[in-house]
């Protein structure tokens, strides 16, 4: 019966790791397809992070020939700032963050890190520096501990749970059934959006990146998930380049400098106080989601339009 129970074990066991692997590419902002397109130069040679600056000069980029979703877009984003990029849905904002992690080449310009082009360099060196936040998180069809340690698979078990306390999910995890040992996925637990962004940050704590890349989930959570998430994501980001896709009113106001975005160009730029005083379209987005409930209130919606 061992003998016969071993393959069959074996044959479990990969089983799993290759269905894992299949969920990790499509949580990766479901880019599965399209990530044939971007090769690695013969010649290149590894990312030389220094400080983080992120340069954006002239970026044009389509994911279509002759339908253009960012033009000539150009920002900088200083070493440990935070930008926000807000917008209409559409308007390319998820788009931004895809290029930085080098989803897609860019049609023309070009994206910097700390003065060095990021299609001459290696993605895995680039990757390495970069931890992302997506809208969804998926999780395996593993346990909890194992979901978080994904993060760095070389972390121990008390690494994971430091992480997760960072995170502000450690508490919700030890009311689990099984603790830490609960099994989540699609075959076990399902947990909210927000304990899944909160494994999401416990993922990118024990990563540790030197730049970060948030998308910010669209649906509305409670408040208090919500006051829980932005002081775990405050600490993650502290002192990190941090580029997000901002929802919420709450990233924005603390925001070094904020990209409006309007079909695919930079329609204003400024701290919160800055565009407000412009009386733009950035002064609309606010002032509709002051008078929206909070429970609706999104940053993507057109500012003209009647709901
Ligand atoms: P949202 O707030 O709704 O997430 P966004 O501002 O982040 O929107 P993007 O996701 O960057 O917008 O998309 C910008 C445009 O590019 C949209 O018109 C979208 O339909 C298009 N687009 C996005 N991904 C692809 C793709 N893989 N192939 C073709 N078009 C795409």
């Amino acid at each position: 019966i061992i003998q016969l129970y071993t393959p069959l074990n074996w044959f479990g066991t990969y089983y799993r790791m290759i269905q894992s692997a299949f969920v990790d590419m499509e949580s990766m902002f479901d880019l599965l397809t399209e990530e044939k397109e971007v090769k690695d130069d013969v010649n290149a040679g590894d990312l030389l992070f220094t400080e983080g600056r992120v340069d954006f000069q002239n970026v044009c980029f389509s994911y279509i020939a002759g339908k253009e979703i960012l033009s000539e877009v150009s920002f900088t984003v200083m070493p440990g700032q935070t930008v926000a990029l807000v917008g209409p849905s559409g308007s390319g904002k998820s788009t931004i963050i895809r290029l930085l992690f080098r989803f897609y080449d860019v049609q023309s310009g070009c994206i910097l890190i700390d003065g060095q082009d990021i299609s001459k360099v290696k993605q895995n060196s680039l990757r390495s520096y970069i931890g992302v936040v997506p809208q969804d998180t998926v999780l395996f069809n593993d346990n909890i501990r194992e979901n978080i340690r994904y993060g760095r698979i070389s972390a121990s078990d008390q690494e994971v749970e430091e992480a997760a306390v960072a995170a502000d999910i450690h508490h919700k995890i030890l009311s689990f059934p099984d603790g830490y040992g609960t099994e989540v996925g699609e075959r076990g637990l399902k947990l909210s959006g927000g304990e899944k962004q909160r494994v999401a940050i416990a993922r990118t704590i024990l990563k540790s990146p030197r730049i970060i890349l948030l998308d910010e989930a669209t649906s509305a959570l409670d408040s208090q998930t919500e006051r829980n998430i932005q002081a775990s994501l405050a600490k993650v980001c502290a002192n990190h380049t941090t580029l997000v896709v901002a929802h919420r009113l709450s990233t924005i106001i603390k925001a070094d400098q904020i990209l409006v975005l309007h079909d695919g160009r930079i329609a204003e730029q400024g701290r919160h106080e800055e565009l407000l005083a412009m009386g733009g379209l950035y002064a609309a987005m606010w002032l509709k989601q002051q008078q929206t409930p909070e429970s609706e209130a999104s940053t993507d919606e057109q500012p003209q339009e009647p709901r």
